[in-house]
């Protein structure tokens, strides 16, 4: 069986694991702020704060960028439920910008021309979510740029994409954007099982990131209303969560990230191998903008027929134990999503493209065998 994705568990990785299970932390302990220094020193953001998954990174950077009920925020519906769930945690309107066919990140464009039109009705958007999706960034200079214009906030949503860059920078540096989030969900490019982190340079930022990740209980008697009542004093100061990391899993995180680099390459060189061996076929292989080294979190390609011949071709593959998936299913189109008033050919693109779109197989420990099982495979189906 070949999966579109699986983790990369070394034994040295379940060494260090089993060291923090012997050691006095199993909770969020020291090796949660070692862990979360090593990633903010590997993007270049100034610091990171490590929480239970990438949807609990998404939910406290809108909390900390202090969205409220009826703010809009935007994302591409070419994402995972989570991207815009976020949003709706904190009651907002979630609205979507419709993908660029080419790299099928959110179109700057279309982003443009909502803002100008939402600048003449009065309802601009409080925040963008911008989905680095498959691995590729998002233009975000760009998109920095329209947040200076019309004044909202920018979440990178980098899922996919710890390990790439963009530009001169890391993704994960916040250079353009105010957070980023990292998921190190098992598919993804490091894993802790589940977790997540939010990068940022601001400290007032970071500070009620980590207020927030723990019942929005402060301890520091600065933060406090009254005065301090003795070394078991603590006070909520604001509604938090218990969103907190373990040190066993940022132990797994931190034995992760120095193979981070090895697993980026080799993620490249798959994507290479790839763009070569299926030149030819009747696949539209995914384009790299040139500002862009993607992690290829993702290797989608598109069939050039219809939905028709995406499914045969999928039904073929997984009979052949070649375990392929779909990403994504527009937001917009789920039921939950259509409740609140979005119709199923809201976004064009975004339909257009998961209509013929199919991930093949993609992970650091697949083998040229098992590349070569699968082009071999993809030759004779088409
Ligand atoms: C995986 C993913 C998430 C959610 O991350 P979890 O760690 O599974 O909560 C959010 N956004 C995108 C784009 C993802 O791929």
């Amino acid at each position: 069986m070949i999966p579109y994705a699986r983790q990369d568990v070394s034994d040295e990785d379940v060494a260090v694991v089993v060291e923090v299970l012997r050691s006095d932390w199993l909770t969020q302990g020291p090796v949660v702020g070692r862990f979360e220094q090593a990633v903010a020193a590997n993007c270049g953001a100034s610091a990171g704060v490590a929480v239970s998954s990438g949807t609990a990174a998404l939910h406290l950077a809108c909390r900390a960028l202090g969205l409220e009920p009826g703010d809009g925020v935007w994302t591409s519906p070419n994402s995972f439920v989570a991207s815009a769930n976020c949003a709706r945690y904190c009651d907002c309107d979630v609205d979507f910008i419709d993908i660029d066919p080419k790299t099928y990140n959110l179109s700057v464009a279309a982003l443009e021309e909502k803002l100008y039109r939402s600048e003449q009705q009065g309802n601009l958007p409080k925040a963008v979510i911008a989905v680095h999706f498959a691995g590729q960034s998002c233009d975000m200079e760009q998109i920095w740029g329209l947040s200076q214009k019309y004044g909202f906030k920018v979440i990178e949503d980098a899922s996919h994409a710890i390990g790439g860059r963009y530009r001169d920078t890391a993704v994960g540096s916040c250079r353009y954007s105010d957070l980023t989030v990292f998921s190190f969900h098992p598919v993804k490019i490091i894993t802790t099982a589940e977790g997540g982190m939010v990068m940022a340079n601001d400290e007032g930022l970071l500070e009620r990131l980590r207020l927030l990740r723990s019942h929005g209980i402060a301890r520091d008697p600065a933060a406090m209303a009254s005065p301090d009542e003795g070394a078991w004093y603590y006070e909520q100061i604001d509604l938090g969560y218990n969103y907190r990391m373990s040190d066993m899993q940022a132990a797994l995180g931190l034995s992760q990230l120095n193979r981070l680099e090895a697993f980026v390459q080799r993620r490249r060189f798959l994507a290479s191998q790839y763009d070569q061996a299926l030149e030819g076929l009747p696949l539209v292989r995914p384009w790299q903008h040139p500002d862009c080294q993607s992690s290829y979190h993702l290797y989608p390609v598109q069939v050039v027929g219809g939905s028709k011949q995406r499914r045969e071709l999928y039904d073929a593959l997984h009979h052949r134990d070649i375990r392929v998936q779909v990403h994504y299913i527009p937001i917009h189109t789920q039921p939950y999503y259509r409740s609140l008033g979005f119709a199923c050919d809201a976004f064009p693109e975004a339909e257009s493209y998961y209509a013929r779109t199919i991930s093949l197989p993609m992970y650091p420990a697949m083998t040229d065998e098992d590349q070569a099982a699968v082009v071999d495979t993809l030759h004779e189906v088409l």
